[in-house]
């Protein structure tokens, strides 16, 4: 039976015949030379990602059939026209079966990110392909893959528009306004995944007061408000985030005194915290980007978690995150129980949380669902 898996490694290759090089495209063949599929190849254990199975190489028209297939799900769900939103996850590389490629779509910019380079030496027919299934709505294409790219394949590649110029990077979600940097900013420029948990947010708010830990750009923060939160505090390291999340709060609730935001570091900010806040949002960057350092992240997710457990009010709702891919749902689960047994305080979960339709997961490769979130209600 075939398991479909996009990811051929290093170690199941038996015989390379001719010389191939990283990006080239390969077909991969069982020993009785039949085609399993065509992909791109890459030095690395990872030594072939597959993009079509099947004996039939892919033809001219490859990408822009792909694209249109992973626009037409995003448009099957009420993304592509509707009036409140227009940012969302186009291409979600495997998901869409295109491994390394990320495409989002802000406002009729597209910015695109490469983790591989045979997705990156056919960035002209993904851009073709683009325009065609975009259409008028195409605005601009940005290529930010300097820093994706597997760095030991030596290309060089800088960030840039493929196609247009647009300057203003501003987007609206559930009829919040953001402003986004796509040249500067983390990703590709917003947390798009969080949209339907930032919902989620909304409806828990009314009358709260709210800390949103890690807001970034202040996605979580302008939804508790939405939701008529009594009080927000926003907190995140950076001070370019705190700068943006101001930003974006004049966009949306002007002079709206509910608001705060802090520059601070997430474990100091939570030293004295005790019965300050009916609802807390964690939603930390990756803590594990690598399998070698899971058991000092879950070490770490189990003591953020504690820290928010021990000290929430009594009633309190608790939104914690994990976007690491190493973790696995259970491994996250663990790490908030032993949060919970930590604080010795009653913990029920409500919700577990997921990433959203725009970043679908292919059933073949179940690597790709990454985002893991618990909803909680703490006594
Ligand atoms: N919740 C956000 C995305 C969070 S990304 C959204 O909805 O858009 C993670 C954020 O954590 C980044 O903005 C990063 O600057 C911040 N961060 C990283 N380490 C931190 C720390 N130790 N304390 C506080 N913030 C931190």
């Amino acid at each position: 039976m075939e398991r479909f898996h996009p990811w051929v490694f290093s170690g199941a290759i038996d015989r390379i015949d001719g010389a191939v090089e990283e990006g080239d495209l390969v077909s991969v063949q069982k020993s009785d030379g039949k085609i399993i599929g065509y992909g791109h190849c890459a030095i690395g254990s990872i030594a072939v990602r597959i993009f079509s199975f099947g004996e039939t190489a892919p033809g001219n028209d490859f990408w822009e059939h792909r694209i249109r297939q992973a626009y037409l799900l995003r448009s099957k769900m009420g993304l592509t026209d509707d009036p409140g939103t227009n940012v969302y996850r186009l291409v979600h590389g495997e998901g869409d079966g295109m491994p390394g490629l990320i495409a989002d779509y802000y406002n009729g910019t597209v910015v695109l990110q490469f983790h591989s380079v045979g997705m990156w030496l056919a960035r002209e027919a993904i851009v073709e392909a683009l325009k065609k299934v975009l259409g008028g709505k195409l605005v601009a294409v940005y290529d930010k893959s300097a820093k994706t790219l597997p760095f030991k394949a030596n290309i060089d590649a800088k960030d840039g528009y493929l196609y247009g110029n647009s300057l203003t990077g501003e987007v609206m979600e559930y009829g919040n306004r953001f402003k986004v940097d796509w040249l500067e900013g983390q990703k590709t420029g917003f947390f798009i995944d969080q949209r339907e948990n930032r919902r989620l947010l909304a409806g828990f708010s009314k009358g709260r007061t709210v800390l949103n830990m890690f807001c970034y750009t202040g996605g979580f923060s302008f939804a508790a408000m939405q939701g008529g939160a009594e009080l927000v505090h926003s907190v995140d390291s950076s001070a370019r985030a705190i700068a943006l999340t101001n930003e974006n709060v004049e966009l949306n609730f002007p002079g709206d005194s509910r608001h705060e935001a802090f520059v601070a570091d997430a474990f100091e900010f939570m030293q004295d915290i005790k019965d300050k806040y009916d609802v807390i949002v964690l939603d930390p960057p990756a803590f594990a980007k690598h399998r070698n350092v899971l058991a000092q992240a879950l070490q770490g997710y189990k003591r953020l978690n504690a820290k928010a457990i021990q000290q929430i009010r009594p009633g309190g709702i608790l939104f914690t995150f994990s976007c690491s891919q190493v973790v696995t749902r259970n491994n996250f689960r663990e790490a908030v129980f032993s949060a919970a047994a930590i604080a010795g305080r009653e913990v029920r979960i409500l919700h577990q949380l997921s990433q959203p339709v725009d970043h679908p997961v292919n059933i073949y490769h179940p690597e790709g669902e990454y985002l893991k979130g618990l909803v909680l209600y703490i006594e």
